[in-house]
């Protein structure tokens, strides 16, 4: 008797098109309160934290996984993106999550979506220059998502720390009745950044990764008698010395407008963040300095 109420509570629905999930989500009590986590699938413990958040504070948590094309600039890059979706249903089984939508590009974007959002400037710096059109292309996904599953909540990883303040600013913008909650970086033992990218080194690359992480660490440190321009300077020529690996960019900025500060005294919080080649991957990293 118990074993059958057990498995009642934790039924999962898996809907892989839009009117698969919209059976789905009547499904579900009236007044849920819910909690969503988009994401691009290959599942790891970084996802699942956020997943488990949502559930620890939401009635119903939904996951959506959905590679979104319009946030790729790079068209290998798309193409090589790590593809399980059997296995990530298998990891979030285990998590108390209610509905795993699984939308076809068609389902997402019926037509083609030339919506341009207000970033508000979030997207100057950082990824932004480096990758016309991502920030753009995840505002499209997101609100495309949002309009669909009408969440209380969304979790989003500060991993890409830069994508929560921008969704943060159109949320807030365009009145979504959605709370966003940014939720902090996992990691691998060694120090990596958990991403589904990862999968994708070599392993003599995967050995040199972790020098991304132990030198951001170090810059905590350099910062006490460096300008942040030094710092960011210093920590490309240390990331830089591993010849697996080549640093895209190093900036420190202001956390709350994502503008390059000159001084340590110019913001109340400032961030580190990078992006760094470990060909052909790119892996991103950001630490809190302040
Ligand atoms: P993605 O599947 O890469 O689009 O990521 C989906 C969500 O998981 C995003 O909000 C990411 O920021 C978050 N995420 C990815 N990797 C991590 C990590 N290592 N720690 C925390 N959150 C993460």
């Amino acid at each position: 008797m118990q074993k059958i109420f057990f498995e009642t509570i934790r039924k999962m629905i898996i809907a892989k098109t839009l009117s698969e999930f919209e059976a789905a989500y009547r499904s579900l009590p009236r007044k849920s309160d819910i909690g969503f986590v988009p994401t691009m699938g290959a599942l790891h413990q970084g996802h699942i934290s956020l997943v488990k958040k949502s559930v620890s504070e939401s009635s119903h948590t939904i996951v959506s996984i959905f590679v979104n094309p319009t946030q790729f600039n790079n068209r290998q890059d798309l193409e090589n993106y790590p593809r399980h979706p059997e296995q990530d249903c298998v990891l979030l089984k285990e998590t108390g999550v209610d509905i795993v939508f699984i939308p076809r590009t068609e389902d997402i974007y019926p037509e083609e979506d030339n919506r341009i959002f207000d970033l508000g400037g979030l997207d100057r710096y950082g990824e932004g220059p480096r990758r016309p059109g991502h920030f753009n292309g995840v505002a499209q996904v997101v609100t495309r998502l949002f309009d669909i599953v009408k969440p209380a909540r969304a979790y989003f990883g500060e991993k890409d720390f830069q994508q929560v303040a921008i969704i943060s600013y159109f949320v807030k913008n365009l009145n979504y009745p959605v709370r966003i909650v940014p939720c902090p970086i996992v990691r691998e033992e060694d120090g990596l950044a958990k991403s589904s990218r990862n999968t994708l080194l070599t392993s003599r690359q995967r050995e040199a990764a972790p020098h991304i992480y132990k030198t951001l660490c170090l810059a905590a440190e350099w910062m006490k008698e460096s300008t942040p321009q030094q710092v960011a300077e210093k920590v490309k020529t240390e990331i830089d010395k591993n010849p697996l690996l080549e640093t895209e960019y190093v900036e420190i900025v202001n956390a709350e407008t994502l503008q390059p500060v000159s001084g340590w005294d110019e913001a109340r919080h400032i961030r580190l963040w990078c992006a760094v080649y470990a060909r052909p991957v790119r892996l991103i990293d950001n630490i809190q300095l302040k």
